[in-house]
């Protein structure tokens, strides 16, 4: 096999070496081979070579690499104005409007920001602030953010000896490798115990909740198929111990679920708050909370919020295109019909590969289990990650998800067609055979 070191240029270690000393080492690189990308165009990145590569996993461009339209909007706005939301302008109010129209009624005030990080921060700071509580209750292995709020939710990135104690993990409700499994109604309460048990132990420490967060799409857990009546009745449970229920539509918002435009709306259960992130901006950073006019209040009563950057004029033009683009190209319904045939190809494949253990997932994210045995279930996370080299190099960009890595993930930008779909197909059984 070929050392990631044989396929650099002398260029490109000279980059890995200033980078890990500027940037630190442990800011990690995706792929044995690490990409120098220079360009992308819809769902194609282009190497310093002029290599093209599929993207299947960036959904940051969530209408396409440099869309034309809003790089326009982006310029346009650029070249005119840009300062903050403490002068009257039309566009942050246009974006709210329109993001608004797409969210149940009564979520209809936005709170604009940078980044998920910080659109979750303060929706955990209005959740405190409206419940006057100070327990928070997650998914084990969730990732929610990098601010010290929002990392202690995100219990992927650290051992549970270092878990705060105002934060409580609830079990995993993997329907396919848990402790529970299959998808019914009796599987879903099943894994509401955990939520019991977790407010009883929040309770012992002093805390009752102010929140309950979830990753509508939850990627960091593996992309799981939730049990039904999971979250309604975890929510339930939640508020009755006078908690929140916050959305977090950073992965899967804007329609890529393809049958709702927001994740939490297959789960049939309205939130308090709802946070967006990476693709409402196309790449350019935005992050929104949207909660009600009651939650404002007691917010407002408590924090005296402003963010220089958050709805700055060149911010609010880019997400308002985006959110143009996604209805005037359907971009819903081409991940709900992308992802049929994708999914359907994938488990062709399994019919023969018995690699796969399971498919799952809603329209443009969609999870593979890799298994060494389907009976057992083992996770097969050194395939999955050479699985994920092998498209790299074979020119077809995936990410892997999930507690033991050996979840293929695939969360390409809106625009991927059926053709990008049958290269990927391709390409992974091509994978398969060559890991054999
Ligand atoms: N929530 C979820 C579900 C995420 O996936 C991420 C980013 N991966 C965040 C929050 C944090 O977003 P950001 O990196 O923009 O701060």
């Amino acid at each position: 096999m070929t050392t990631s070191k044989d396929c650099q240029t002398g260029s490109e270690q000279d980059l890995i070496r200033r980078r890990a000393q500027l940037l630190g080492p442990e800011l990690s690189l995706s792929y044995e081979n690490p990409l120098h990308l220079v360009r992308g165009e819809d769902v194609w990145l282009y190497d310093a070579d002029g290599r093209a590569y599929l993207d299947a996993y960036n959904n940051v461009a969530h209408v396409g690499h440099c869309h034309a339209d809003v790089v326009a909007a982006i310029a346009r706005q650029a070249a005119r104005l840009n300062t903050n939301t403490r002068y009257l302008h039309e566009t942050v109010l246009d974006l709210s409007e329109f993001l608004t129209a797409k969210l149940p009624s009564g979520l209809d005030v936005c709170f604009f920001v940078n980044s998920g990080s910080e659109a979750n921060d303060i929706a955990w700071q209005m959740a405190k602030a409206f419940s006057g509580n100070t327990g928070v209750l997650v998914l084990d292995e969730a990732y929610h953010g990098i601010s010290e709020a929002t990392f202690a939710m995100s219990p992927s990135e650290y051992d549970a000896a270092n878990q705060p104690g105002h934060v409580e993990t609830l079990e995993s409700p993997d329907s396919y490798r848990g402790r529970l499994r299959g998808n019914s109604a009796e599987v879903g309460i099943g894994y509401t115990e955990s939520c019991d048990q977790a407010l009883a132990a929040l309770a012992q420490r002093g805390h009752a909740p102010a929140a309950l967060i979830i990753d509508s799409g939850t990627s960091s857990s593996g992309i799981l198929d939730l049990p039904d009546g999971y979250l309604p009745a975890v929510v339930e449970k939640v508020r009755t111990a006078g908690g929140l229920y916050i959305a977090d539509e950073v992965q899967v918002g804007l329609g890529r679920s393809g049958s709702h435009f927001w994740g939490f709306e297959a789960f049939g259960v309205k939130p308090d708050i709802v946070t967006i992130g990476k693709p409402v901006g196309n790449g350019h950073p935005i992050g929104i909370a949207v909660t009600s006019r009651e939650i404002l209040a007691k917010f407002n009563a408590h924090v005296p919020f402003f963010s220089t950057f958050g709805g700055n004029p060149v911010s609010a033009a880019a997400g308002l295109e985006v959110l143009k683009v996604i209805d005037r190209q359907n971009l819903q319904d081409n991940a709900r019909e992308t992802s049929a045939y994708l999914k359907q190809g994938i488990k062709d494949l399994a019919e023969r590969e018995t690699l796969i253990g399971d498919v799952r997932g809603s329209g443009l994210l969609i999870g593979i289990d890799l298994v060494l045995d389907r009976e057992t279930r083992e996770p097969a996370g050194e395939a999955a990650n050479q699985i994920f080299n092998y498209m790299r190099n074979n020119g077809v960009l995936i990410g892997t998800a999930g507690p033991h890595g050996n979840v293929l993930k695939i969360r390409p930008p809106m625009t991927f067609s059926k053709t990008h779909a049958d290269q990927l197909i391709t390409t992974l059984a091509d994978a398969l055979n060559a890991i054999r």
